[in-house]
């Protein structure tokens, strides 16, 4: 069994992860600072005498030894990352420095949780990892692309200077329970107004596209890149391929809550990618892996998890 680090262990991917490696018997340090998190997403690890839970803030440096680091923390959502933009850029270069320190001198292996962000509003669609993006390096959403984007390219200093072993993944768009249900993510956003019968809030015209995965597929993906010989080092894309307009995806919300909910039209915000979806070739090449869930699958787990929460506070 491996002694494994998990940053920001206690946040929406991280707790889904964290419960995944206790299962299988690993020795589970989750760090975080509870930033965008709370407990309670690792309330019912905390019990297992294989994990354990430490508040700490990742930009400052961290000892230990470990065989594996899952390096996820970071504020995800544009809401949560554009609140403190500094501390954002902070988290992902201090973040990813520390981590790699402890890589180097234990010769652990690293994972980094990095974007589809970094890929910008891309102009190539979909987006394969040699694309290298389109980014505002100015612009409301930079602390978080261009954050990524520095962590990336220390990852791969670190390997090319110290022979550090990497795992760089390229997230996209993940729902599932345990999403934050205040951190405006579209997802969430959607099936809270759609079980509280409030407007169902579109941003622009609702033309934009995304590609949802669920988190059980991701997490499976994090878990064969990881476990990969060190010849794979990535960037991988780990995302689901089939793109949704913005308005398809509210439609199907409202008909999987039967809500009686309206669409109403928001200004989009700025730097909003217009569209998005990953060529996951890559990741089915190397690590044998593709999404499984469907949409309207995960969608009815996360509406069962909305729903409960919804009625727990109510
Ligand atoms: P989340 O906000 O739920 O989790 C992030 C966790 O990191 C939180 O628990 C937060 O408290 C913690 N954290 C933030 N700053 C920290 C710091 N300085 N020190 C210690 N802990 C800190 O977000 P998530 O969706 O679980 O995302 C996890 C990772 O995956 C992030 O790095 C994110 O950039 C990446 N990612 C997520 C998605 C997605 O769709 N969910 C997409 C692309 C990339
Ligand atoms: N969005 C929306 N209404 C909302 C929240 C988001 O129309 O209430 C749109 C947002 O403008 C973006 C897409 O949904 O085009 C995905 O937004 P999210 O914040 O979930 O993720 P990201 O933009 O980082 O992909």
């Amino acid at each position: 069994m491996k002694k494994i680090l998990v940053t920001g262990g206690s946040g929406f991917l991280g707790s889904h992860l964290c419960e995944n490696l206790v299962s299988q018997g690993h020795d589970v340090l989750c760090l975080d600072n509870l930033y965008t998190s709370d407990k309670r997403n690792v309330e019912h690890l905390l019990e297992c005498r294989n994990f354990e839970f430490v508040r700490h803030d990742i930009t400052l440096p961290y000892y230990g030894e470990f065989d594996e680091i899952f390096n996820l923390a970071c504020p995800a959502s544009p809401v949560h990352y554009q609140r403190d933009p500094v501390q954002t850029t902070k988290t992902s270069i201090h973040g990813a420095i520390n981590v790699l320190g402890i890589a180097k001198r234990t010769g652990a292996k690293v994972f980094q949780a990095s974007t589809s962000e970094v890929y910008g509003d891309p102009e190539v669609h979909p987006q394969q990892e040699s694309y290298w993006g389109n980014v505002n390096p100015i612009g409301i959403r930079s602390c978080y692309d261009e954050g990524k984007r520095c962590a990336e390219t220390l990852f791969f200093d670190y390997h090319r200077q110290h022979q550090t072993r990497i795992k760089v993944a390229r997230i996209f768009n993940t729902y599932g329970p345990r999403m934050h249900p205040n951190d405006g993510r579209v997802v969430s956003n959607f099936i809270i107004q759609a079980l509280k019968g409030e407007d169902i809030t579109i941003y622009g015209d609702g033309s934009q596209t995304r590609s949802f995965c669920y988190v059980d597929d991701l997490i499976s993906g994090f878990l064969k890149l990881m476990a990969t010989d060190d010849g794979v080092i990535g960037p991988i894309n780990l995302g689901n391929p089939t793109e949704f307009t913005i308005k398809e995806l509210a439609k199907s919300i409202i008909d999987l809550t039967n809500s009686t909910s309206r669409l109403i039209s928001l200004p989009l915000p700025s730097d909003d990618p217009k569209q998005r979806q990953p060529n996951i070739s890559l990741a089915r090449e190397k690590l044998n892996w593709s999404p499984e869930v469907k949409l309207t699958e995960g969608l009815i787990k996360t509406i069962d998890y909305f729903d409960t929460l919804l009625k727990s506070k109510s």
